[in-house]
């Protein structure tokens, strides 16, 4: 699905985001995919992309969840911290729209699914770079699969993991080469490899190698770890 506004020149995109296989233990998540993710509204300014943006783990810029509407005007999320949009996201033609606080991402993974309420209902992304895209996603796997997050590295590596089983899958679209793509694996793996360092842990990089990752999805969504 692809159409533009003519008044906004907005971009928008419904990223396939597929249900992805668990890659960590059984146990780190609590309730591992509740909510089948299917699609992600992502919309950017038509004219305004930053492919090179590097995932480095610092706060992404120009991400934001806006909140959606209720035909009465009455937000879509009221449970969940918002703050204005137009703050955190530009040229997309936003006036007093909400988004969800940047800082509430935990806050809405605990909220969402406590009142299983299924995410795209309710929000939708805005993200005008490649790093903003990768945690706009990161951020989508947490929203679908629930865990306590006592676990940190690991939890974190299933969303990454997710994040770039959906890069690749909607790359045409994106668009995302392979070579970008490839970039993004690598610089999210040395997130993941300080992670685990800071827990004291090991970490199997054959987890998230390339092939693995590209095979994430799939109708196996439940899988058992092998
Ligand atoms: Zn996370």
């Amino acid at each position: 699905m692809a159409y533009a506004s003519s008044e906004t020149q907005v971009r928008v995109r419904a990223l396939a985001t597929p249900p992805p296989r668990r890659v960590v233990p059984e146990g780190v998540f609590d309730d591992f995919a509740w909510c089948q993710s299917d699609t992600l509204e992502w919309r950017r300014p038509a004219g305004v992309w930053d492919g090179s943006a590097v995932v480095d783990g610092a706060d992404p810029a120009r991400m934001v969840f806006v909140t959606r509407r209720r035909s009465d005007g009455s937000s879509a999320a009221p449970f969940l911290p918002r703050e204005p949009a137009a703050v955190h996201a530009f040229g997309l033609g936003l006036t007093d729209e909400e988004a969800l606080a940047p800082w509430a991402i935990d806050h809405a993974t605990d909220e969402l699914h406590a009142r299983r309420v299924r995410p795209r209902d309710v929000l939708w992304l805005a993200a005008d770079n490649l790093n903003a895209l990768f945690w706009g996603l990161h951020d989508w796997a947490h929203f679908h699969n629930h865990g306590p997050f006592e676990q940190r590295a690991w939890t974190e590596l299933q969303c990454d993991a997710a994040a770039l089983a959906w890069l690749w899958a909607n790359r045409a679209d994106i668009p995302l080469s392979a070579s970008a793509w490839e970039r993004v694996r690598g610089e999210a793996l040395a997130l993941s490899r300080a992670r685990f360092a800071a827990e004291g842990l090991a970490l199997d990089e054959t987890l998230v190698s390339a092939p693995r990752v590209q095979a994430l999805l799939g109708a196996a969504a439940r899988a058992t770890r092998s």
